[in-house]
C-alpha cells in the first residue's frame, strides 16, 4: 500500500523560537498517523537539527530540506550538501519547487543531478512537478507535466522509483488562495501515475506517493485527499498554523 503524506513547506518563514513554538503547538494538537501515513515537516535548513530533536521518538514523522546543491561538495560557497543533509539525519529534500525553478533558474537537468545525489546519500526527495496558468488556460498541462517527468526522473531505475514521492503543484493554485479541483487534481494525478506506468509498469506507477499541493488547507484537504491517486499533500501557507496542519494530517486517508 502506498503511503499517505501530509507534507509541510514552511518556506523561507519563521524564526528558530517561532518554529518551536509551532512544533510545540502541533504537538499539543490532536492529530493520529496510522501504519501507512507519514508527516514531513519541510524546514528552513538552519533549524532541521533542532526540529528533528523535536520529533524524536515519534513514529511516521519525518524532516526535509528544502533544496540540496547537485555537486558533493567543494568550492560553492553558500551551498548546502546532501551529504550534510544525511549527516544530521534528514530524511526528505524537497526538489524542484516551482519557486526553485522560477527564482533560481533551477533546469531539468540541474534537478536531475540534485535526485541522484540524493539517492547517493539515502535521501529521499520530494519531486515537484505542476504548470503555470497560461499552460492550463491553453490546456497544454499534461504535456507540460510529462516532460517534467520525463527530463527529470526517466534516468532513473524503477528500484528507485518504487515508494517515490511526487509533488504536483499547479503553480496558479499555490499561495493564492485558488485551489485545484478535486476533478482537476484527480485528473492530473492520474495522468502523471499513467505517464510513470507507461515506462516503468502499474506495479511501480501504483507505489508512488503523488501529492496534491497549492493552498490545501484544513477546509479542503479532506476532499482532494479522498482523490482515488492524491496521496496527501505538500502544504505552505496552512503548515504554519498548527490547527490547520493538524486538521490537515487527519485528512489523510
Ligand atoms: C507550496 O509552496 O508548496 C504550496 C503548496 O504553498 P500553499 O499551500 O501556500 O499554496
Amino acid at each position: 500500500m502506498r503511503k499517505q503524506i501530509a507534507a509541510a513547506n514552511w518556506k523561507m518563514n519563521l524564526t528558530l523560537q517561532q518554529a518551536e513554538a509551532l512544533m510545540d503547538e502541533l504537538n499539543a494538537t490532536p492529530h493520529r498517523l496510522s501504519e501507512n501515513q507519514e508527516a514531513v515537516f519541510g524546514v528552513p535548513f538552519p533549524y532541521l537539527i533542532n526540529i528533528k530533536n523535536k520529533l524524536a521518538g515519534k513514529k511516521n514523522v519525518f524532516v526535509a530540506a528544502q533544496n540540496c546543491y547537485s555537486k558533493k561538495s567543494g568550492a560553492y560557497t553558500g551551498e548546502v550538501s546532501a551529504e550534510m543533509l544525511q549527516s544530521i539525519g534528514t530524511d526528505y529534500v524537497i526538489l524542484g519547487h516551482s519557486e526553485r525553478r522560477e527564482y533560481f533558474n533551477e533546469s531539468h537537468a540541474m534537478l536531475a543531478e540534485k535526485i541522484n545525489i540524493c539517492f547517493e546519500y539515502g535521501l529521499k526527495p520530494i519531486f515537484c512537478c505542476g504548470e503555470p496558468l497560461d499552460i492550463r488556460e491553453t490546456g497544454k498541462e499534461n504535456g507540460y507535466v510529462e516532460t517534467q517527468l520525463k527530463e527529470c526522473l526517466f534516468h532513473l531505475s524503477a528500484a528507485q522509483l518504487t515508494g517515490f514521492v511526487i509533488a504536483y503543484e499547479p503553480i496558479w493554485a499555490i499561495g493564492t488562495g485558488k485551489t485545484a479541483s478535486s476533478e482537476q487534481a484527480q485528473q492530473m494525478h492520474a495522468h502523471i501515475r499513467a505517464v510513470m506506468a507507461k515506462k516503468y509498469g502499474a506495479e511501480v506507477a501504483g507505489s508512488i506517493s503523488i501529492l496534491y499541493g497549492g493552498s490545501v488547507k484544513a477546509g479542503n484537504a479532506k476532499e482532494i485527499f479522498g482523490q482515488a491517486d492524491v496521496d496527501g499533500g505538500l502544504v505552505g501557507g496552512a503548515s504554519l498554523v498548527a490547527a490547520e496542519f493538524a486538521a490537515i494530517i487527519n485528512s489523510l486517508k
